[in-house]
């Protein structure tokens, strides 16, 4: 069986108009949801996804600000920041863009963050109304991942699944997604022992470590569903050659960058057994950004009780 691979892109793009169309009934309303984007430091790929996340605000008609902190900043400093875009009222979202240099103290930040300006989903009340099952923002790579499913048709309720990873940022809030959605859930992680066993039960794999192809052919059970959240950078030619062959659209890519991205799933064992695979680059990538303006749009209506 030859997989059918989710086109996380054109799911994106079906969001991102769902979400223009209701920026602009808001403005009815007088409401623009507005998102800020911290940025501290210059690290060019957290520089690149800033810009990115700007470029969709405008695109759908929410106000975007980025605020752009010299990598010395202090904890404190930073913590002042984030409180007076707390008390900020044209902004409903906060994003503060990890990873954060390492002397600044990552957990008081995130908790730092208003809950309802919370859009990724970090704070711990949010994940507290998580584990509780109830309405809240949540992160959003995993809830991306839940629309992937939702609209590929993918039958969640009572399929054995299987997350790779437990971050605070995909594995956990995926796990409990998935069983809010009536899956029978198994997290593996690190110290698992007998991994390609247990992801051999999964009628659905979500695959998140950064391991370059370790889901492969003989780890998946025929006709699952299988999710990779993987992204990888692969710059050595051998290491190209021995994940995709001689794919002439990995190579044009690679010719042109000098690099390329793979998932955690091994694409061209794997799309022999599964049914439904998404592509690395073009699957949960593109999710991500547009449930953060999904997310944007809820904390504006949430703020206003609307
Ligand atoms: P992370 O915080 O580093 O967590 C990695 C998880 O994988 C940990 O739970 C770790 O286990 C587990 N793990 C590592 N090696 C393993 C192995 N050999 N076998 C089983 N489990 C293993 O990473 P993350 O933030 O969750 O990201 C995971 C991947 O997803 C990365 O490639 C990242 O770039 C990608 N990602 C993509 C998107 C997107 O939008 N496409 C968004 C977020 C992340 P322990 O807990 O035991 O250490």
């Amino acid at each position: 069986m030859a997989a059918t691979f989710i086109n996380g892109t054109k799911i994106a793009e079906d969001i991102k108009k769902e979400v223009a169309i209701e920026v602009e009934s808001l403005k009815g309303h007088g409401i623009q949801p507005g998102l800020v984007v911290a940025l501290v430091g210059d690290d060019a790929a957290s520089s690149t996804y800033v810009n990115m996340k700007a470029k969709t605000c405008e695109q759908l008609g929410i106000y975007s600000r980025k605020l752009t902190i010299p990598a010395s900043v202090s904890t404190d400093e930073l913590l002042s920041e984030v409180r007076k875009l707390n008390e900020d009222n044209l902004i409903d979202g906060i994003l503060v863009q990890l990873p954060l240099p390492k002397h600044i103290n990552k957990h008081a930040i995130l908790e730092a963050v208003h809950p309802k300006k919370d859009v990724d989903g970090f704070h711990s009340a949010n994940v507290g109304s998580l584990v509780l099952g109830h309405e809240t923002l949540v992160a959003c790579t995993p809830l991306g991942i839940m629309e992937l499913l939702r609209r590929s048709n993918v039958k969640i309720e009572g399929a054995n699944a299987v997350v790779l990873g437990r971050s605070d940022d995909v594995g956990k809030p995926q796990a409990l997604l998935l069983m809010h959605a009536n899956a029978t859930v198994t997290i593996c992680h690190s110290k698992t022992r007998n991994l390609a066993v247990i992801v051999r039960q999964a009628d659905i794999v979500v695959g998140g470590i950064g391991r370059t192809a370790i889901v492969r052919r003989d780890w998946v059970k025929p006709g699952a569903v299988v999710i990779d959240v993987g992204t990888n950078k692969i710059s050595d030619h051998a290491e190209v050659e021995r994940l995709f062959g001689d794919d002439p659209a990995r190579w044009k890519d690679f010719e042109k960058r000098g690099y390329i991205w793979a998932g955690d799933v091994d694409e061209r064992g794997v799309k022999e057994v599964a049914s439904m695979l998404t592509p690395v680059p073009g699957g949960v990538g593109p999710m991500t950004i547009a449930m953060l303006m999904k997310n944007t749009l809820k904390a504006a209506r949430m703020r206003r009780a609307l």
